[in-house]
């Protein structure tokens, strides 16, 4: 499907963005790597200094890299974890929680795919983690185990002697299909869908946004950059993520 090109939002034309959102009942917000680019946590695809500039993927992230050598994993999956423990959520994360009160009694929900917990850090109360959580470890047979993840990690799980594991979807894992479903439903009911810092390349979250505008929401992109996503948008504003949600929440609290 081709759709017609979206018109670009300026921060100055926010009104577009605000009407239709005071007259919403339900806003899904799709978060990705960019909203957390500004706390200092690389993206995938930054060059440099990307997460994964010196790695293969494949073997630090796929469940067959687990298979092959969980120590190597964990290792991964700890030096990744040391430099979130030093981040902080930013602007754009404490506006998404605003938007909860701004917006109510519509209901927002936060759909992301990152792993850093910043989202709840910042007091949004509804977010559903496609990807998982780097705060959190897990049986590897999913007996039910699971805890946060604190310093001294056990190789083994307690209840069932499997292997421990972060709770993050690696590659070749499908998602977890309750929250996949959860968040595929709020796609179809948004009235207004935010897709912010994401470059739209993986899915099935991707394919969320194309669900929300085929079921008749307003797509709202926000990126710098064109993304995969761009067609399916209503409006694009190329901006970066705490630029854009700092704009908008001061439109609505004036608009209050
Ligand atoms: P991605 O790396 O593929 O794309 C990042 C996108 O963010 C790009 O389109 C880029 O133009 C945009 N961007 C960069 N700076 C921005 C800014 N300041 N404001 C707005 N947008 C900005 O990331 P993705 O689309 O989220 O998908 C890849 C995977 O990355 C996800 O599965 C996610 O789990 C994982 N990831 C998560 C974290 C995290 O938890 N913080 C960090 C890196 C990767």
């Amino acid at each position: 499907m081709l759709l017609d090109q979206p018109a670009n939002v300026s921060l100055e034309d926010l009104e577009k963005i605000v009407r239709p959102l005071r007259a919403a009942e339900r806003v899904a917000i799709m978060s990705g790597a960019g909203l957390s680019a500004e706390s200092g946590i690389p993206t995938f695809r930054d060059t440099g200094n990307g997460l994964w500039a010196d790695v293969d993927p494949m073997a630090v992230a796929s469940i067959d890299g687990f298979y092959r050598d969980p120590a190597k994993v964990w290792a991964w999956h700890n030096d990744l974890r040391s430099r979130l423990a030093g981040a902080t959520p930013n602007a754009g994360h404490r506006c998404i929680a605003e938007l909860e009160a701004l917006l109510a009694p519509a209901e927002v929900l936060v759909i992301t795919q990152n792993i850093d917990g910043f989202h709840q850090e910042a007091g949004s109360h509804s977010v559903l983690e496609l990807h998982g959580t780097v705060k959190r470890i897990r049986c590897h047979r999913q007996c039910g185990f699971a805890a946060p993840w604190e310093d001294v990690i056990p190789e083994r799980c307690p209840s069932c002697g499997a292997l421990v594991r972060p709770d993050i979807v690696w590659f070749g894992e499908a998602l977890d299909s309750e929250t996949l479903e959860r968040a595929a439903d709020a796609a179809l009911a948004a009235d207004v869908f935010f897709v912010i810092g994401t470059s739209g390349v993986v899915q099935p979250a991707a394919g969320l946004a194309v669900l929300a505008k085929d079921a008749g929401a307003l797509v709202v992109e926000v990126n710098p950059g064109e993304t995969n996503l761009t067609e399916f948008a209503d409006y694009s504003a190329r901006t970066s993520a705490s630029e854009f949600l700092v704009a908008l929440c001061r439109a609505l609290r004036s608009a209050c």
